[in-house]
């Protein structure tokens, strides 16, 4: 039996929809105060609403993890709100696809911009506030660059690689104040994004994977969750994927052999 999070602030990055939505929505579930954070204001106090009327603890607040005053803005009301910061899931993405030769140079700033530059800033903006509790970091990486390719997605893979280098180090440097850093690297999780690459994308994807199933975004929760809790106090700057297994086959064969 886990040690309950009742009443601990949570700050959840990129919540109102897909696998923030779902951290929200299990961190919520525990009984902890959750703050949904996304640039589109009605999204978010959306996700808020659905979570209050779930029986839980969730305020809203519109910010762009590549604004350093929205990052501000964003900590300070997670403590006027919710008491201080005990955990920060910094999961807010973006995974717009384009091959190498054709990316424009646009889209490779606004992809580094927001995912590991964003990931920087909502930390340093929580840091203070998490230094007054036991705090826990989970970032958001993916299986996407640290451990996979995937044609079309150079910029994101080095930007989810990028996370972990700077997990490492986050690590050692907030150990001394008791915050621990982890990731987890999600493989593919049925969003509402995903729904729409239509039913025959979605059967490949799955086929892909050992466990004959895409992941839920409360599977990806739950392994936040835990990162967050007391028992996983001794475990810093570590990563834990979450894929079902698709990491595993080292061909189609593989994956054939299985059988079904
Ligand atoms: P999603 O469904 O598209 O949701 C993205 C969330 O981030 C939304 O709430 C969006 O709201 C918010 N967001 C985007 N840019 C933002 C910004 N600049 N500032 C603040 N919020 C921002 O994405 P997802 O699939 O859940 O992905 C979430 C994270 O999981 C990402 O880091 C992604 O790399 C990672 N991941 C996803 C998968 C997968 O299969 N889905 C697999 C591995 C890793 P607004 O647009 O309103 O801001």
């Amino acid at each position: 039996m886990f040690t309950s999070i009742a009443g601990r602030s949570v700050v959840v990055t990129g919540s109102s929809k897909g696998i923030g939505k779902g951290m929200a929505r299990v961190f919520a579930s525990k009984g902890a105060r959750v703050l949904v954070v996304a640039r589109d204001q009605a999204a978010a106090q959306k996700c808020a609403d659905e979570i209050k009327a779930a029986g839980g603890q969730a305020a809203a607040v519109s910010a762009d993890v590549t604004k350093w005053e929205d990052m501000q803005r964003m900590a300070d009301a997670a403590v006027k709100q919710h008491g201080g910061i005990d955990v920060l899931c910094a999961n807010a993405g973006i995974f717009p696809a384009a091959k190498l030769a054709d990316m424009a140079v646009e889209t490779w700033d606004e992809v580094l911009a927001t995912n590991l530059k964003g990931m920087f800033l909502s930390i340093k903006a929580c840091l203070p506030a998490m230094k007054k509790k036991k705090g826990r970091i989970v970032i958001t990486s993916s299986i996407t660059g640290p451990i996979t390719g995937l044609p079309g997605w150079t910029a994101y893979g080095t930007s989810k690689a990028g996370q972990l280098g700077f997990l490492h180090t986050a690590a050692l440097e907030l150990a001394p104040h008791n915050i621990t850093v982890n990731a987890v690297m999600p493989g593919n999780v049925m969003t509402e994004g995903l729904e729409g690459l239509g039913a025959e994308y979605l059967k490949k994807m799955t086929d892909s994977v050992p466990l004959r199933r895409l992941g839920a975004v409360e599977d990806i929760g739950h392994a936040a969750l835990f990162f967050a809790s007391d028992e996983a106090a001794y475990i810093t700057g570590q990563t834990l994927v979450i894929d079902g297994g698709q990491v595993l086959p080292e061909s189609l064969t593989a994956i054939e052999e299985m059988g079904t």
